[in-house]
């Protein structure tokens, strides 16, 4: 991410949480962010429009919430950000949101399983054990410690968490666990869902955790936005 400049960071940012949004897994809340150097991050501001996003709505701050630039503050969950930053020099973009169905697993007390390949590739996923908004630092270490080395977690009655070296792998890991979670909520509903063995979750593992295909997956959601946006134009 260090060969992007700034500005195409932020481009980036508004892109996901737009594309996010119009999958409905974030709303009037949620959060992206990406690392811009020592102590810095970009993220979106807490009041802005999430479905109407422009790089102005992104802000620059230090990992204390200090305002470096832009026209308002982040969000008060800021410190979900900064504390996994501060803990996880292999990370450098997070994304945090309620989305529905992953929510409704940790909310019901169901262990999230993996069901279908892509969503295999954050299991296990582990789960913040209390529903309390990250605003603060103690929730913060609380939540960094849940999430350990893994690139995912849930957030009890919340919401989930996902990261990565860019903001296009936490974008995709977001994307695969709301419709994993989907799928098992639906499987639950009739049956028994498969859950994948660990020979099968390796295989995944090697076959899809790539830049190429996650880039695909980008993509797909990209240009679906783009044609979406075409067909609002044209009324
Ligand atoms: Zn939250």
């Amino acid at each position: 991410m260090a060969e992007m400049s700034e500005t195409e960071q932020k481009r980036q940012l508004v892109r996901c949480m737009r594309m996010l949004e119009r999958q409905g897994i974030i709303d009037y809340n949620g959060h992206a962010s990406a690392r811009a150097g020592a102590n810095r991050m970009l993220i979106n501001t807490g009041s802005c429009q999430r479905s109407q996003l422009s790089v102005d709505d992104i802000c620059t701050i230090d990992f204390d919430g200090n305002l470096i630039q832009g026209n308002a503050k982040p969000p008060l969950e800021f410190h979900l950000h900064a504390a996994i930053y501060k803990a996880r020099q292999d990370i450098d973009a997070v994304i945090h949101a309620h989305p529905n169905w992953s929510t409704i697993l940790t909310t019901a007390g169901v262990e999230y399983l993996p069901v279908y390949a892509q969503g295999s590739l954050i299991y296990p996923l582990p789960v913040l054990d209390s529903p309390d908004s990250i605003n603060n630092l103690a929730m913060a270490a609380r939540l960094v410690a849940s999430l350990g080395d893994r690139p995912a977690a849930l957030m009890k009655a919340h919401g989930a968490v996902t990261t990565g070296k860019s903001i296009v792998d936490a974008f995709v890991l977001i994307t695969y666990m709301e419709d994993n979670a989907q799928r098992q909520y639906m499987a639950q509903a009739i049956g028994k869902p498969y859950a994948f063995t660990d020979d099968e979750r390796a295989l995944c593992r090697e076959k899809l955790w790539n830049d190429s295909l996650f880039q695909r997956t980008w993509d797909h959601f990209s240009a679906k936005l783009d044609a979406m946006d075409a067909k609002a134009a044209i009324g």
